[in-house]
C-alpha cells in the first residue's frame, strides 16, 4: 500500500500548538503524508493572537489547483479559513477537484478569544462548505453557532447533531467543553454513538481541535469507516492531551507528535 495524503486547509499557528501545524504533526504520526494549503498566518503565542494576515482567495485557490494536479489527496480536512470570500472559493475547488472525503472543523474562534472567521463568513460555511462536508466535527461552542441551539448536556448535544444533520453532513460534536466525562456525539443520520473517557485534568488543551479533525481525515484516508475513524480520532486526541506540556505562559498544547491508537 502506498503513501496516502491527507490534504489540510487550515492557518498557521506561529506558536506551534494549533494550525496547521497541529495537523501537519497528526497526520505524520498517524502514518500518511500532509499536503498543506495555507489559508492565514496568524502572529500568536500561548496568551492571544497578536494579528492575523488573511492569504487572498486566490493565493489559496493557486495552493490547491497547484498541489491536486500533482497528488490526489485520499482525504481533506479543513480547518480555519478566515473570510466569506475564501470559504467560497474553498467550496468551489472542493467541488471543481471533487475532494473527498471530507472533514469540516467549523473554527470561528480561538480558545484566547479572538475571531479567526470573520462575521460573514458563518452564513456561507453553512450554506456552501457543511453540505459538502462527509462529517463536521464542531465543539460545543461551534454546534451552537451553527444549530442556534443552546447546547448544556450530553442530550443537547444528540439535538444539536440531528439538526447540524439536515445540512447533510455526518456530525461530531466533541464533548471537551461540558463538565463529568468526556463524550463525543457521533450522528450518522441513523444512529447515535457515543465515544466516551474520563476527563483528563489539565491546561494543555491548545490545538485539540485541530488534532481530532486531522485524525479523522487520516482514518479516513486509511480506509476505516465513519465510526471507527471517529474512535480513533477520539483516542488519538485522548493521548495527545493527556501527552501534552506547558507551552508559554498561556493555556499548554497537545502533543499529537508521540500519541498513539489502540488498533
Ligand atoms: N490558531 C489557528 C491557526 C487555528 O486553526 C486554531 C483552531 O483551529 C486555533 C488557533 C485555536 O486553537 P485553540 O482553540 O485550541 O486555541
Amino acid at each position: 500500500m502506498g503513501m496516502k495524503y491527507v490534504l489540510a486547509i487550515a492557518g498557521s499557528d506561529s506558536s506551534g500548538g494549533a494550525g496547521i501545524q497541529a495537523d501537519i504533526k497528526t497526520i505524520t504520526t498517524l502514518g500518511a503524508h500532509a499536503l498543506t494549503v495555507i489559508t492565514a498566518l496568524t502572529a500568536q503565542n500561548s496568551t492571544g493572537i497578536a494579528a492575523i494576515q488573511r492569504i487572498p482567495a486566490r493565493f489559496i485557490s493557486h495552493q490547491v489547483r497547484t498541489v491536486v494536479k500533482d497528488l490526489r489527496p485520499h482525504a481533506i480536512k479543513v480547518g480555519m479559513v478566515a473570510t466569506a470570500a475564501a470559504v467560497k472559493t474553498v467550496a468551489s475547488l472542493i467541488k471543481r477537484f471533487k475532494l473527498f472525503p471530507l472533514v469540516i472543523d467549523p473554527v470561528l474562534r480561538a480558545s484566547t478569544g479572538g475571531r479567526l472567521l470573520e462575521a460573514e463568513g458563518l452564513s456561507v460555511l453553512r450554506e456552501q462548505l457543511l453540505p459538502l462536508a462527509d462529517v463536521v466535527t464542531p465543539n460545543l461552542i461551534e454546534a451552537s453557532a451553527l444549530s442556534g441551539r443552546a447546547i448544556e448536556t450530553v442530550s443537547d448535544m444528540e439535538q444539536a447533531a440531528k439538526t447540524l444533520k439536515e445540512m447533510g453532513p455526518n456530525v461530531v460534536i466533541k464533548g471537551g467543553h461540558l463538565a463529568g466525562d468526556c463524550v463525543d456525539v457521533l450522528y450518522d443520520g441513523s444512529e447515535i454513538y457515543h465515544f466516551r473517557a474520563e476527563r483528563i485534568r489539565t491546561d494543555n488543551t491548545h490545538g485539540t481541535g485541530c488534532v481530532f479533525s486531522s485524525a479523522l481525515a487520516t482514518s479516513l484516508a486509511l480506509g476505516y469507516d465513519m465510526i471507527e475513524s471517529t474512535r480513533r480520532a477520539h483516542d488519538f486526541t485522548r493521548v495527545s492531551i493527556a501527552r501534552g506540556y506547558p507551552c508559554g505562559d498561556g493555556a499548554g498544547v497537545t502533543n499529537p507528535s508521540v500519541a498513539t491508537v489502540k488498533a
